[in-house]
């Protein structure tokens, strides 16, 4: 019998993969699918975005870049943050990584350990608490409640703050539930932080470019106080459409940035070289394509929130961003797991369940929108089917 590190039993994984899988499966055998499980938007990356990686194969991008990434992507991801925020960032402060997932791995990596603990949201995208546990810090959930808009007052992060805190990480907009941080909520966890200069701030921004109604998205990056010490996780795969193309990075205070470059030779030398000319494409490039599939988003949260909030038993607040709705199932008589399952096995539409994203996910599914309004459609009328069956 091979014997495995105590470490691997505590990393989770990602309901997502697992539903998709399940959902490919049955599709295989001929069942027809709606597939609202998978958070990656529907679009192809933007043309100049691929033309410019194309480029890069054809002029012979082809060996090693450095560890952190080609300097000309870290200065136009300076750039990109100077000019959506008016902030300043050392592009030797940055690391590119394959995705912010990796960025996500080396900062809980660099950060937590037996005796720290690590508070993140709950419920949350699931690398959080899996991340957390595998470096071997205690998980300190703090409960995200519909009622408060699927945010948190400063005070419930506060008064979880002890002398073994390394870390909080943030999420807005957020996955799984669409909602966005209050700013005055913020502004206040800020001028809180100010007791506790043992804790980092890790903020995960990947929906940071998806907000709708108008509104900016807040970056912690503007908050100069915790500038020394916080993480900032961003990429290219939500706001581009580019999710494999595994492209993402990190904004690291000065005295971390060295080990998570280190981290990097470590574990992938560089990400594709030719990928990330098509990231500096991406920043600098024209936005019209970008925009124009934010406004298909924006139009399908409207369809699928009204679609849901006209089923029976449930509920489905507005989400602010991201492309996820997350609508209250409490009363249709269903938990979340037999809900998930009976919907693909029963009316082939695959959606997740909250408790895939912690134990406060329990009365909620999550459904992606980033699908075609034909499908959401498609979606909402096969379970509002299913509740109509099982009233
Ligand atoms: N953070 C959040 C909140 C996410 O939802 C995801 C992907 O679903 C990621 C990070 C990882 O994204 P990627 O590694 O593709 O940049």
């Amino acid at each position: 019998m091979i014997d495995v590190a105590a470490r691997m039993h505590r990393l989770g994984t990602e309901g997502a993969f697992e539903v998709l899988a399940k959902a490919q499966a049955l599709a295989a055998t001929g069942k027809s699918i709606v597939n609202l499980c998978i958070g990656q938007p529907d679009f192809p990356p933007p043309s100049h975005v691929i033309e410019a990686a194309e480029k890069a194969w054809r002029d012979g991008h082809h060996g090693y870049t450095p560890a952190p990434g080609i300097l000309p992507l870290r200065e136009a991801v300076a750039g990109d943050l100077h000019r959506r925020f008016n902030v300043q960032v050392d592009p030797g402060d940055i690391t590119v990584t394959p995705g912010s997932k990796v960025a996500l791995f080396f900062a809980l990596q660099i950060l937590g350990e037996p005796g720290t603990e690590i508070i993140h949201p709950n419920p949350a995208y699931p690398g959080y608490e899996s991340l957390i546990s595998y470096s071997g810090a205690t998980p300190i959930p703090i409960p995200l409640i519909e009622e408060r808009g699927f945010s948190f007052e400063a005070d419930d992060i506060l008064t979880r703050i002890g002398p073994r805190t390394r870390a909080i990480i943030l999420n807005s907009p957020a996955n799984p539930t669409g909602g966005v941080i209050d700013r005055g909520e913020l502004d206040k966890l800020v001028a809180g932080l100010a007791d506790f200069p043992h804790v980092v701030v890790i903020s995960d921004e990947i929906y940071g470019r998806i907000i709708y109604d108008g509104k900016a998205h807040h970056t912690l990056l503007s908050y100069e106080s915790i500038r020394d010490r916080l993480i900032l996780l961003d990429g290219w795969s939500k706001g581009f459409a580019m999710t494999g193309w595994r492209l993402g990075y990190a904004v690291w205070p000065k005295v971390l940035v060295e080990h998570a470059n280190r981290l990097a030779i470590n574990c992938h030398s560089c990400v594709a070289n030719a990928v990330q000319y098509g990231g500096i494409a991406a920043l600098e490039g024209p936005m019209d394509e970008v925009n124009a599939m934010n406004a298909a988003f924006e139009q399908r949260r409207h369809v699928i929130v009204d679609r849901l909030n006209s089923l029976p038993g449930i509920s489905c607040v507005n989400p602010a961003g991201a492309f996820y709705a997350f609508p209250n199932i409490k009363h249709t008589g269903f938990n979340a797991a037999v809900l998930q399952r009976q919907l693909l096995e029963q009316e082939g539409v695959a959606g997740l369940a909250g408790t895939s994203f912690g134990v406060w996910g329990e009365g909620y599914l999550r459904f992606s929108y980033a699908a075609s309004i034909e499908q959401i459609e498609e979606a909402m009328a096969r379970v509002g089917r299913f509740l109509d069956r099982n009233a």
